[in-house]
């Protein structure tokens, strides 16, 4: 990794000593951190006041056992996890992910990531993250209902819609949501709307949330094209996985023009040169809740193959777009991409740009779009469902959509702004490190230590 600058390592090998076997934690620090030297050459006051090593310490962290009783009547214990990172600007707000890989570490660089990330929207929302190592494949509704029970019995002692908001993110959806709201409005007696984010549109969710991560990244995208005259009319775009995000994105790069040529999921990708058929996508992995092999089945000999293993980074693009999980997308992917003409990579998921690849991109003229904020229109359109709650409103799909819109270009803006202001034109990743920091620092510094 590059060298950081002298007060900024220091404060870097006091996370690694404070939070040993972390790394995917330390990798989001280091990444941070990397940005900031020009910050705190400009302002001393950061330093002085002990800012960033405030930052890199959450405020609150919980972890607890979430038991629970499966189909066959034995005894299940998972852990589960919360962690409040910083509330400087507002209640914590971020997602919750079920996944076998969750560990603390995990959830940590998640919280820290989404601090930046929300104070980039310039939406009054804090961050956090929290999750579970329960593997929801091939568990049962009842399962799964059970199980959202149990961890919510625990969470909604520590969660409020002014203390900390959470939402979906990996193996939570719209389905999860429900049984987690259903748990905490019959454990508090009261229906309090706006202490979840990603509900359903009947009972206080708001429209284009579902959407709003893939669309959001695909109008940051646009931004980018705008910003050199060309459009997504024609390109070639691959996709990585195939959940909420990949489909979402895949949907509005249609719309826009595009041709997605390739998806995956864990176990492999498809190719369909003639463009992903998204309604088929939906059934088989929303609907069905299938593999993505069963598209390729599905479409049998009309151009789409399937392929077990490998990286989808070897299908050659214009435009890659992320959006399975962290550390996805490796150096080497990155010059095969390079390689194949693909001059835009913008983050659907966190953080799935390993740091080689991100430093692969720089060196070959990618332009690089990170995840906090390229995807940051879920926790956006997150930000808005909080707002109709709390004015018990609902907005049309249209109004939302302009209004996502218009943060994604916002966000875009900023990035560039502060690049330029900071000396590095051109460089998303350290426009969008320093204007999430800067306000969040600020905040801090105005509410004293
Ligand atoms: N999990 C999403 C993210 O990574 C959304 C969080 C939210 O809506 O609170 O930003």
């Amino acid at each position: 990794m590059p060298a950081l600058d002298e007060k900024l390592l220091a404060i870097y090998d006091e996370v690694l000593s404070r939070n040993p076997g972390e790394t995917e934690f330390h990798q989001s620090v280091h990444e941070v951190l990397d940005s900031l030297g020009p910050v705190v050459a400009k302002h001393p006051e950061y330093t002085d006041a002990e800012v960033i090593r405030r930052l890199c310490e959450p405020e609150r962290q919980i972890i607890f056992r979430v038991p629970w009783v499966d189909d066959s009547g034995q005894v299940q214990i998972n852990r589960g996890f919360r962690v409040e990172f910083n509330s400087a600007l507002g209640p914590y707000k971020g997602g919750l992910r079920f996944h076998p890989s969750v560990y603390l570490g995990i959830v940590k660089f998640l919280g820290f990531e989404q601090i930046f990330k929300n104070s980039l929207t310039g939406m009054p929302i804090g961050g956090g993250k929290g999750g579970s190592d329960f593997d929801p494949k091939g568990r049962s509704d009842g399962e799964i209902m059970r199980f959202c029970q149990s961890f919510m019995t625990e969470l909604s002692r520590h969660i409020g819609e002014y203390t900390d908001v959470p939402a979906g993110d990996i193996g939570v959806g719209g389905r999860e949501i429900g049984y987690l709201f259903g748990q905490y409005k019959r454990i508090t007696n009261r229906y309090e709307s706006g202490v979840l984010t990603g509900k359903g549109l009947t009972w206080g969710g708001s429209q284009v949330r579902t959407e709003a991560t893939g669309y959001g990244l695909v109008f940051f995208v646009s931004e980018i094209l705008n910003a050199r005259g060309e459009s997504f009319d024609g390109k070639r775009v691959v996709v990585s996985g195939s959940g909420n995000v990949a489909v979402y994105a895949i949907e509005k790069v249609q719309q826009l023009g595009g041709t997605v040529v390739a998806c995956s999921d864990s176990s492999g990708y498809v190719v369909d040169e003639k463009g992903i058929d998204l309604a088929l996508l939906k059934e088989v992995k929303e609907v069905r809740r299938e593999r993505i092999s069963a598209y390729a089945e599905a479409r049998g000999g009309s151009g789409a193959s399937y392929v077990a293993g490998g990286s989808v980074w070897d299908v050659a693009c214009d435009i890659a777009l992320p959006c399975a999980t962290q550390n996805e997308l490796n150096g080497h992917d990155a010059a095969t991409l390079a390689d194949h003409g693909c001059t835009i990579v913008a983050e659907g998921a966190n953080m799935p740009c390993t740091p080689e690849a991100v430093r692969a991109f720089a060196a070959r003229g990618v332009t690089f779009a990170p995840g906090k904020a390229a995807n940051a229109g879920g926790v956006a359109t997150s930000a808005l469902e909080m707002q109709q709650n709390a004015s018990r409103d609902s907005w049309t799909f249209e109004h939302t959509e302009e209004r996502l819109a218009e943060i994604m270009r916002g966000i875009h803006d900023r990035c560039l702004e502060t690049a330029e202001e900071y000396g590095t034109p051109a460089n998303y990743a350290a426009g969008a490190n320093i204007a999430g920091f800067t306000q969040v620092a600020d905040a801090m510094l105005a509410l004293g230590v």
